[in-house]
């Protein structure tokens, strides 16, 4: 007698599956219940209430991305932002926070707070060096006492025991940038001795402090002496003085895995990096206290030709007025190059950068600086040989006034998948699911198997596209069919449902957490 079929929520039919793992992809059925994962592969004896036709389409894990600064629209208000739509759009299902040493120290209640209001992808935050010394030390440029310290690592283990997936540094920003490298190796073990990784934006990834390489050496030698693993955030070479030297990067890296330290890297697909017009132009001490010390300084000759002096090096090294995107909507210079600005006004570039950021400053409610950069700083060269690396993974840096933020994933597959052919598609998808998930240890996520969680993404690979630029970065990517977020549809038809099924993936208590 014929076994009754078995009843399940949802089959995603006849997609071809990538499964998450360097396996070959398979055409075949995705079967979910509940928030699971029920069968993978051959169609099998189900019945569903709903029957997804994917013939012809993608079927893969959601995507993972391990740098983002989601927060603006995690935080939101407003419910409908919550969703984080940029994210849902390109296929993402999971974001990590708390990047470049931001994260709170205070894990469960923050991502307690944030899963119960409502999110539209799960979150996994990190602990952040920077909150931790700000906490003990503000803005002190000093080392810690022994006092000083030990109250550090104990923020650190507070971190780690309520959930935290490692500690993420950016020692490239102040105070982080005023810790040396063993105060950093102390303060990083309290992560290590708990299952922690290093996640880090790197003290130099340009030609500013200790230069590229030696950036790269120190946080080897940080996940090395701290026994842990280590982390690149958007790894780049970042300026014409670091220009090719991607594969100097690469042999570092390798031979660091070879002599047993886990070393991996992830990267956003795009040739400029995202800053504000002040922060890549202006040196750290002319904008020390603020926009109206600033307009202190400019207005005193000898200061303002001592900045201006700073300002040209600065220029140099991110390779001319030309290679500067200045992005402020509603301004007239928006769109427009800082080359082609001064030429407009006939002003040296600087002036013309100085005039732009005073205007900033006399806004109302304006920061400092206000217009956004796009600085074409990174060499295609240098972009291609890092996305092909094993331990390479695709990261967004999301962030306001970037399109990284709203298209990283489907310009990596646009541009380099099917234009030039960089990386092949499996390769593209490992690198967006189970190969993320394994660096970070996430429980049952990045692979379609049997009782993993049901995240899962329904995509045309004809229609899979960017639609965000640097002049417009807000617009939504195209082309994902069907998106479920622990087995609820978050995109149905290719539109957001509303529907915010986000969770905080925080990692089960480790050993050495005192407490209940
Ligand atoms: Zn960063």
């Amino acid at each position: 007698m014929a076994r009754a079929d078995e009843a399940v929520d949802v089959i995603i039919r006849g997609g071809t599956i990538h499964d998450g793992s360097t396996g070959k992809p398979v055409i075949g059925d995705v079967a979910i219940r509940g928030d699971r994962i029920v069968a993978v592969g051959r169609p099998g004896r189900y019945t569903a209430a709903r029957i997804i036709d994917a013939k012809g389409m993608i079927v893969a894990p959601g995507f993972i991305d391990p740098h983002t600064h989601a927060d603006s629209f995690l935080r939101s208000p407003d419910a409908v932002v919550r969703v984080n739509a940029a994210w849902l759009h390109q296929g993402v299902t999971t974001v990590m926070i708390g990047v470049d040493g931001y994260g709170t120290p205070d894990v469960a209640a923050d991502s307690g707070k944030l899963a119960g209001s409502g999110i539209g992808t799960n979150i996994v935050p990190f602990v952040g060096f920077g909150p931790v010394r700000q906490r003990v030390l503000g803005q002190d440029a000093r080392a810690p006492s022994a006092a000083e310290l030990g109250a550090m690592q104990a923020l650190v283990a507070k971190g780690m025991c309520e959930g935290a997936v490692g500690l993420s540094t950016g020692l490239f920003y102040a105070p982080q940038s005023f810790a040396t490298t063993d105060e950093v190796v102390a303060v990083a073990r309290e992560a290590a001795i708990r299952g922690g990784l290093y996640d880090t934006h790197q003290r130099d990834e340009s030609s500013y402090s200790i230069g590229l390489l030696g950036s790269v050496d120190e946080a080897i030698a940080i996940g090395r002496r701290a026994g842990m693993p280590v982390h690149f955030a958007h790894l780049k070479a970042l300026g014409v003085d670091v220009h090719g030297q991607a594969g100097a990067v690469i042999a570092a890296i390798d031979a660091a895995r070879r002599a047993g330290v886990d070393v991996t890297a992830d990267q956003y697909p795009w040739l400029a990096s995202g800053s504000s017009l002040d922060a890549s132009l202006l040196p750290r001490w002319a904008v020390d206290g603020g926009g109206a010390a600033l307009l202190k300084r400019l207005d005193d000759p000898a200061t303002l030709a001592r900045i201006r002096a700073e300002m040209q090096d600065n220029l140099r090294r991110r390779g001319g007025p030309g290679a500067l995107l200045l992005i402020a909507e509603g301004f007239p210079w928006s769109g427009k190059t800082l080359a082609a600005v001064a030429d407009e006004w006939k002003l040296d570039s600087r002036d013309a950068a100085l005039r732009i950021i005073r205007q900033g400053i006399a806004a109302p409610g304006a920061k400092v600086g206000g217009t956004a950069v796009a600085s074409f700083n990174m060499a295609q060269a240098d972009v291609d040989l890092l996305m092909q690396q094993p331990w390479m993974v695709t990261a967004s840096d999301g962030s306001d006034g970037h399109p990284r933020m709203f298209a990283t994933f489907p310009e990596k597959y646009a541009r380099y998948v099917r234009d030039r052919k960089v990386i092949g598609l499996p390769t593209f998808i490992r690198q967006s699911t189970g190969r993320t998930a394994d660096i970070y240890k996430l429980d049952r996520r990045g692979y379609l198997r049997p009782g993993y969680f049901a995240d899962v993404l329904v995509f045309d690979p004809a229609a899979y596209a960017p639609r965000a630029d640097y002049v417009r970065p807000r617009e939504l990517s195209v082309g994902v069919r069907q998106l479920f977020v622990n087995g609820a549809l978050a995109l149905d038809d290719g539109r957001a449902t509303g529907v915010a099924a986000g969770r905080a993936l925080l990692r089960p208590r480790p050993p050495g957490c005192a407490g209940p």
